[in-house]
């Protein structure tokens, strides 16, 4: 094993994240944390998405009407269409599969959130990367005198004409340049998008379809992010999406709280101190998780418990918050390469915002080897029919892998986020299918260490 930076090889579980071996800790002593004085950022997100929904129903048709799970949770959205949500679905046959593979019964339910099938940019990156352009349309509107509440104002050729003056830039590994870059062209901006070396060939494609700039790096998802910045900073009209720190990108992520409340009760499900909620959300940088854990506390308090899930080789907020240093250390720091087969978490070193802020609402730490995330992609396929990309199956069988008893009591639903997919062209979603299929009985080892405290 690498030296560990010396203050911090005295903790167990540092050494166990180190050695690059899937390892758990839960956060049971954590004391019932304040929320961060945010102001009431979730709630203007939200009324930010309802302005806009009719703009979407025009824009992109296929969101014009919403799928009937949607719309029975959603009154509202079937009136108006243009209501970018994903389905809660139960999942007993992965639930089925995932006990005989593991040799565990899970006490309580298994449901997916779909956000692998968000509309539009077909993952979690839809919620805070529209939002955050949202905001930058209407800021433009509003310092061009025009109305920014009216949804017509962002189809007519005048805020059209003005949009193409701006350049909106981000860094990403590839989904959240995808939201960015789709939204942002279509309401007439310039984008412009740095990829980092692990984007996938096809993301870099599509984008260009889209009349977005791709400017790619041969460099991490840091390295993207800091071209990026650089090229904003020089260009005056310029808007930099910061994954790294924004507060935009964090709200909109929030909204999906909001959502998911509504969506528990359409589907009968109590969220109590008798009937508690436990949340899996792949991380990366930690910004969608980050921004989802917020909204949910807010929504349900002490009664839903949220745990972060990445690769063991790329556990940076795990690290992060484990070591206090946060965006101060990266993973290369404890001897791990960064890399995964899990591209929208092939990150390093943490988000500067979340950890420091959302880190004490945070229960629990997942790290998990490729060949599990892998995996998790054929037992989706062959159980419930759904197709997915790899990161988005992170959390898959971390329910099982809290420990027993399970530390929690109470538990009723387990909650696993799926986070992208429907955009993987056709070829490249086989091959992730057909490779997870072949790895589904890996799903069960190395078992996790877990650390309790
Ligand atoms: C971006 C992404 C995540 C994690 O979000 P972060 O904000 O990077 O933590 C998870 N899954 C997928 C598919 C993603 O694209």
């Amino acid at each position: 094993m690498s030296a560990l930076p010396p203050d911090l090889s005295d903790d167990a579980v540092i050494r166990s994240l180190a050695t690059g071996a899937p390892t758990t800790w839960i956060r049971n002593a954590l004391a019932e944390a304040a929320l961060p004085e945010l102001g009431d950022v979730m709630d203007g997100a939200a009324a930010r998405f309802d302005r806009f929904a009719p703009w979407f129903a025009a824009t992109f048709p296929e969101t014009a009407t919403p799928p009937p799970g949607i719309a029975a949770a959603f009154p509202e959205a079937a009136r108006s269409g243009g209501f970018i949500e994903s389905p809660l679905t139960p999942a007993p046959a992965a639930q089925e599969c995932l006990g005989d593979l593991l040799g565990a019964r899970l006490s309580g339910q298994l449901w997916l959130k779909r956000d692998d099938a968000l509309p539009v940019s077909g993952s979690i990156k839809a919620r805070g990367g529209f939002h955050e352009v949202l905001e930058f349309a209407e800021a433009v509107a509003a310092d061009h005198g025009l109305d920014v509440a009216d949804p017509a104002t962002y189809a007519s050729a005048e805020f059209r004409e003005i949009a193409a003056e701006h350049r909106i830039v981000v860094g990403s590994t590839g989904n959240l340049g995808l939201s960015i870059g789709i939204l942002g062209a279509r309401l007439g901006f310039a984008a412009s998008v740095h990829m980092s070396a692990d984007a996938r060939a096809w993301k870099k494609t599509m984008l260009r379809d889209h009349g977005v700039e791709v400017i790619e790096h041969t460099g991490d998802f840091v390295e993207a992010v800091e071209a990026g910045r650089a090229s904003a900073a020089a260009d005056g009209q310029a808007h930099f999406v910061d994954d790294e720190d924004s507060v935009s990108l964090f709200a909109g992520y929030s909204v999906a709280a909001l959502r998911l409340a509504r969506q528990l009760e359409a589907a009968g499900i109590t969220v109590d101190g008798d009937h508690r909620l436990v949340v899996y959300l792949p991380c990366g940088i930690g910004g969608g998780p980050g921004g989802v854990t917020f909204g949910l506390k807010r929504v349900f308090g002490d009664n839903v418990r949220c745990v972060f899930v990445e690769p063991s080789q790329a556990p940076a907020m795990f690290l992060g918050v484990r070591s206090g240093r946060h965006s101060d250390i990266a993973v290369q720091d404890i001897g791990l390469t960064g890399a995964t087969a899990a591209d929208g978490l092939a990150v390093a070193r943490p988000s500067r915002f979340i950890g420091p802020t959302i880190g004490p609402l945070i229960s629990g730490f997942a790290s998990v080897p490729d060949d599990v995330i892998r995996a998790g992609v054929g037992v989706l396929h062959e159980t419930e029919g759904i197709d997915v990309e790899p990161s988005a199956t992170a959390g898959l069988s971390i329910p099982w892998r809290l420990g027993a008893p399970a530390p929690w009591p109470n538990v009723s639903t387990h909650l696993v986020w799926l986070t992208g997919g429907a955009m993987v062209p056709d070829d490249e979603r086989s091959h992730y299918v057909v490779e997870g299929i072949g790895l589904m009985d890996r799903i069960a080892g190395p078992a996790s260490a877990i650390f309790i405290d």
